[in-house]
């Protein structure tokens, strides 16, 4: 109420010729209010010795501090400490230059700060609703400092030194490691099942990547499969993802085949995925998938004069002689896709390994146990065995490999890059998934937990 009346009368304050006539009464009447309501930030008193001049300077001094500080707000105490902080959200159209010449600063010092901050940010990529939280100096007239949010984790700082001179840089937040896991049933494809549980888009993808060097997602995956994954965020000091990181840890439960991987990083920095054991993923097929390992080939992939029937014709494998009954290994992870008896292939299997390599295996004498379509097979586990059935002339193995459709030539085959874990790698990797199954099965009980307090009656009582 006292400065309303301060302010109703402060135009008039100026007027030199309304002092002169009135300012005694004045000045006394309004120390004796300011003393009434306690007004301790003016220090209003009258001491006989001052000249009516000099109370008249006081008080127009005092009445111009109260002003500016009303201005901002009607609580002294607040007003006292409160900064200048001015937040601006760029609209369509907007410029670094035109929103702080909007707040009111000058060109040149809007220039100043245009000019600093351009060192570190690109005007261009100013966007339409990206906030800047700016302080003004006291007097408004220039910039104490100013703070954007450019990434998730990303800001713009720019600041103004003793001197008045600007200065900007980007400053990073500290990211956190965390682990996300999920898992779920296969009801549509994979990425829909790994979509509906929240896992990102990302993610999935490297999910997809990593088991594609042993499954065929298209033709693999069936309705009532699983997944489990866990994998890694990357959590900004306000708790918001910044990124994502690694696939550390995946299941795919394929009918009865449980495909499980662990991510390894070598001291070389080699990144690869192994199973619990350390048998690397990304194995290439064998080109001799059979016991004898040391045998000669009796006939090379291409033409060549036919034993049976005498003339030229291209040979589609790799004959490798045999004793007959000596093992048959699968060449790689896959899927039994044909075993039964074929004209000249005699007894014949075929293996899908992922969407771009089959194998196939003749004259086999007999089949392994459990072998028929659909059956999942591991590199090196025994399919059949050699035999001379079909179109042969004595016991040996006749092996394809097929490319895209195509059979190639099982010699050419490029050799992986990745090799199984051995001595002290394996010894670090076997601690390393240790530590993942713990952390694994902690997220999965604090999961279960959370599940049945969502499932109880209690909070969900239509349900019941
Ligand atoms: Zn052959």
């Amino acid at each position: 109420m006292v400065k309303k009346l301060i302010k109703q009368i402060y135009p008039t304050i100026k007027s030199k010729q309304y002092w002169v006539t009135f300012c005694s009464t004045f000045a006394i009447g309004l120390a004796i209010i300011l003393v009434m309501f306690n007004y301790t930030p003016v220090e209003a008193s009258i001491s006989p010795e001052k000249t009516i001049e000099q109370i008249k300077n006081e008080a127009i001094e005092n009445f111009e501090e109260e002003t500016v500080l009303s201005d901002n707000d009607t609580n002294l105490d607040a007003v006292e400490e409160a900064k200048n902080i001015q937040i601006v959200e760029i609209k369509s159209g907007d410029t670094l230059l035109k929103m702080l010449t909007g707040l009111g600063l000058d060109y040149n010092e809007a220039n100043n700060i245009f000019l600093a901050t351009k060192k570190v940010f690109d005007p261009r990529d100013l966007r339409v609703g990206q906030k800047f939280e700016i302080e003004l100096s006291e007097d408004g007239k220039s910039v104490i400092s100013m703070r954007s949010t450019l990434r998730t984790s990303e800001h713009l700082q720019l600041s103004q030194n003793e001197e008045g001179k600007y200065s900007a840089q980007i400053i990073k937040d500290e990211l956190t490691l965390e682990l996300q896991s999920a898992k779920g049933k296969i009801n549509g494809t994979l990425s829909i099942a790994m979509n509906n549980n929240g896992v990102p888009k990302s993610i999935v993808a490297d999910f997809i990547n990593i088991y594609s060097y042993s499954i065929d997602f298209r033709r693999d995956v069936k309705k009532g499969d699983s997944y489990e994954i866990i994998y890694e965020n990357y959590i900004t000091p306000e708790g918001k993802i910044a990124k994502y990181g690694n696939i550390i840890y995946a299941v795919l439960n394929l009918g009865k085949s449980k495909i499980e991987l662990y991510r390894f990083k070598d001291s070389n920095g080699n990144v690869d995925y192994y199973d619990a054991k350390g048998l690397a993923l990304k194995k290439t097929l064998s080109r001799r998938p059979m016991q004898y390992q040391s045998g000669r080939i009796s006939s090379y992939f291409g033409r060549r004069r036919h034993p049976i029937y005498k003339d030229i014709r291209v040979h589609w494998g790799i004959d490798y002689p045999a004793p007959k009954g000596s093992h048959i290994y699968a060449a790689g992870d896959g899927v039994i896709q044909v075993a039964q008896y074929r004209s000249g292939y005699g007894n014949y299997i075929k293996i899908r390994h992922n969407s771009e390599y089959s194998t196939a295996y003749g004259h086999m004498n007999g089949f392994a146990k459990g072998m028929k379509p659909g059956t999942r097979v591991k590199q090196g586990q025994i399919i059949g065995y050699v035999g001379s059935t079909g179109r042969s002339t004595g016991p040996h193995l006749h092996y394809e490999v097929i490319k895209n459709g195509k059979r190639v030539n099982p010699l050419t085959i490029k050799a992986s890059a990745s090799e199984n874990l051995r001595g002290q790698k394996l010894a670090k990797f076997k601690k390393e998934v240790a530590k993942i199954n713990s952390t694994y099965e902690k997220m999965l009980a604090n999961k279960q937990k959370e599940e049945k307090i969502a499932q109880s009656p209690t909070t969900n009582p239509s349900e019941i």
